[in-house]
């Protein structure tokens, strides 16, 4: 199987991507960009693998070349993506046990599936020290493959002593070599970037992509790939989110804050609190999505509770139904604001004002 025809939605990209294979007129650098969790980084990884692919219907995924590009096993590969500062040697080692650790976890989770959010203990950033080993990667022949590829995922996480020290490489890479950018706010890359790379734009999934990509690759039932697909607003990776949120110790949180919210506790409130120092830095996160999956069942109670996810919970959506019934017309706007704590916790804002902001506007919403 080609392993284009498993990109959805992408039609303009891969368009592209195909005339370029097909013509074997490959360009030197290329930026993937558009909005987060659409896609970017999967079409550019099967762009890699079809440039070197060894078969006829290209990337097939399946010889030699395609495996090693999957397993990220290539020697000829080098992918950078942001990271906390792990301090990279020349050679690409992490001497660290900790950050090492980090590392191979995040490739792991990688492997499995690119919809995955891995969330790294500290800030991250595409670093200068990342760069510099590429740049010393780079300044020897390729192994094997035909084109040596280097993938640099969310390029715009990259300061600007950065993205000077790597705009000599784009401008002139070795023969032979492929920079492979993908970035979702376009808008913070430095022109001088911009200007180097061919662009692959990519567009929001729609509901129908987001929809049969669960129920055919993800086995999720009809209706709950429905709502899902409906409150992702085209992004594949918060769908999935969604669907593994599941029943984790953050759903049994989300539930104590909105019984909080529901009683105005403010006293139960700061006690609640104090769950940010013992948990880790994904618990958040989490609670807010289960937080996003609740208004859309407070939104659905009055005629579709064929819908509702929380089920075991309606006592607690009956109620806050009661006192927010208009919740349907706006739900956009809350989960939009929920989405933007969400940002705000990866860029690290301080998590406990942002609870507190929630709690605040959740309060009043639902007074
Ligand atoms: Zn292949």
């Amino acid at each position: 199987m080609n392993l284009f025809n498993k990109i959805r939605g992408q039609h303009r990209a891969l368009e592209m991507l195909h005339s370029v294979i097909d013509n074997n007129k490959i360009g030197g650098s290329y930026l993937f960009y558009g909005p987060e969790g659409v896609g970017k980084y999967t079409t550019a990884l099967y762009f890699a693998m079809a440039i070197n692919c060894l078969e006829e219907d290209k990337p097939c995924g399946t010889c030699y070349s395609c495996k090693k590009f999957l397993s990220f096993s290539h020697p000829d590969f080098i992918y950078l993506f942001p990271t906390p500062n792990m301090k990279f040697q020349l050679d690409g080692s992490i001497k660290e046990e900790k950050f090492l650790k980090e590392y191979e976890s995040f490739l792991a989770s990688r492997r499995q599936t690119p919809w995955n959010t891995y969330t790294f203990s500290q800030k991250t950033e595409l670093r200068v020290d990342a760069v510099r080993m590429l740049i010393h990667r780079i300044s020897f022949s390729p192994n094997e493959a035909k084109y040596r590829i280097c993938l640099l995922e969310a390029v715009d996480l990259m300061n600007r002593t950065t993205a000077n020290a790597f705009l000599k490489t784009l401008e002139e890479p070795p023969p032979n070599t492929i920079m492979l950018l993908t970035s979702s706010r376009p808008d913070f890359l430095l022109p001088t970037i911009l200007s180097r790379c061919r662009k692959v734009p990519f567009l929001p999934l729609s509901v129908i992509d987001i929809q049969n990509e669960l129920l055919e690759e993800h086995g999720v039932e009809a209706m709950q790939a429905r709502v899902f697909a409906r409150l992702a607003s085209g992004n594949m990776e918060k769908a999935l989110q969604l669907l593994e949120s599941g029943n984790t110790e953050s759903r049994a949180d989300a539930n104590e804050l909105k019984e909080l919210i529901v009683a105005h506790d403010d006293l139960g409130f700061m006690d609640f609190l104090g769950k940010l120092r013992q948990k880790p830095p994904s618990w958040l996160y989490e609670v807010i999505i289960h937080l996003q999956i609740s208004l859309a069942d407070i939104a659905f109670f009055e005629h579709n509770q064929e819908y509702l996810v929380n089920i075991d919970r309606t006592h607690l959506i009956e109620m806050m139904y009661h006192k927010y019934p208009n919740i349907d017309e706006n739900i956009w706007e809350e989960i939009r604001f929920l989405e933007d704590c969400q940002k705000k916790l990866k860029g690290n804002v301080n998590s406990q004002l942002i609870l507190i902001e929630i709690y605040n506007r959740f309060c009043e919403l639902f007074c």
